[in-house]
């Protein structure tokens, strides 16, 4: 189906050094968008792009921590300096500082805040800026969780951040829906990553894998399809939609 072609698009991942974000970037790639891919840890991020373009890829690398706002713009010029305007962002970046409310440093829930909720919103408004300047169309996919609509049991600050990304989705797809932008979240389940695989190979880890509804982790690739909807011309009429992808582990 040509709509979910991504040929002649420019995607921006954050959070593309590991895990949920390097897949996704390998797989926007692998669709035909060039990628610009961001983190931190830019020698990780040189590992994606050489693997993207060892597959025929077009990517740039570019560091970025989400949190420094002063930091936004410059990066997104760099990207787009290297690989054209940008219309595809996704929002990947996140971390998380488990353990009971009671228990949680001031410092730990305003860094979850901050990389968590802060970013993603003002990376949303710098690409939409840009996309409305430019009059262009415009694909915004933000990475929520189940946690978004649901108790995680020990990631209270997680949740506040994760339901605040569906709702701030829902209101910048509402503001820009006029300029072709659309804008709508994923929320996937369980994955193992570094955000949680020390939890997952614990004792009481796996005891929870036992717990969800199909007795296993969610896998990345279950998230594919998702991404190439809602990145491509195939979601030009689906915006605000926050969109479980769980593996039925919120069931
Ligand atoms: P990882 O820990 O593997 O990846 C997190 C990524 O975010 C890394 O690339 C890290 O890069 C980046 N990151 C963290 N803080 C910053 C920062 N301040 N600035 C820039 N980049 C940052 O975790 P996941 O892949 O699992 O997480 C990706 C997203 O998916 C997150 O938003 C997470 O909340 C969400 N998610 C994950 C689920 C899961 O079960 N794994 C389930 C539901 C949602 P670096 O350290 O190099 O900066």
């Amino acid at each position: 189906m040509p709509e979910f072609d991504l040929k002649g698009r420019t995607a921006f991942v954050t959070g593309a050094s590991s895990g949920l974000g390097r897949h996704f970037a390998k797989v926007l790639a692998g669709a035909g968008a060039a990628v610009a891919i961001s983190a931190r840890r830019v020698d990780k991020l040189q590992e994606v792009r050489a693997e993207i373009e060892q597959h025929g890829g077009r990517c740039t690398a570019v560091a970025l921590d989400v949190t420094d706002e002063a930091r936004i713009a410059p990066a997104l010029d760099e990207a787009e300096a290297a690989l054209g305007p940008i219309d595809i962002l996704v929002n990947n970046a996140g971390m998380n500082v488990p353990g009971p409310s009671l228990d949680l440093a001031v410092a730990d829930f305003d860094r979850i805040i901050a990389t968590d909720l802060r970013a993603p919103f003002l990376l949303a408004r710098e690409m939409g800026r840009r996309m409305i300047a430019r009059k262009q169309r415009g694909r915004i996919v933000n990475i929520a969780s189940i946690g978004s609509f649901r108790v995680l049991p020990g990631m209270t600050a997680y949740c506040i951040a994760k339901a605040g990304v569906a709702m701030m989705t829902q209101c910048l797809a509402r503001e820009w829906v006029r300029y072709d932008i659309t804008v709508n979240a994923i929320c996937p389940g369980y994955i193992e990553t570094e955000l949680n695989d020390t939890w997952f190979n614990s004792e009481k880890g796996k005891e929870q894998i036992k717990s969800f509804t199909r007795r296993r982790l969610q896998q990345p690739e279950d998230l594919d399809g998702l991404l190439l909807l809602l990145a491509s011309d195939a979601s030009r009429a689906i915006t605000g939609s926050v969109l479980t992808a769980d593996d039925a582990q919120s069931l």
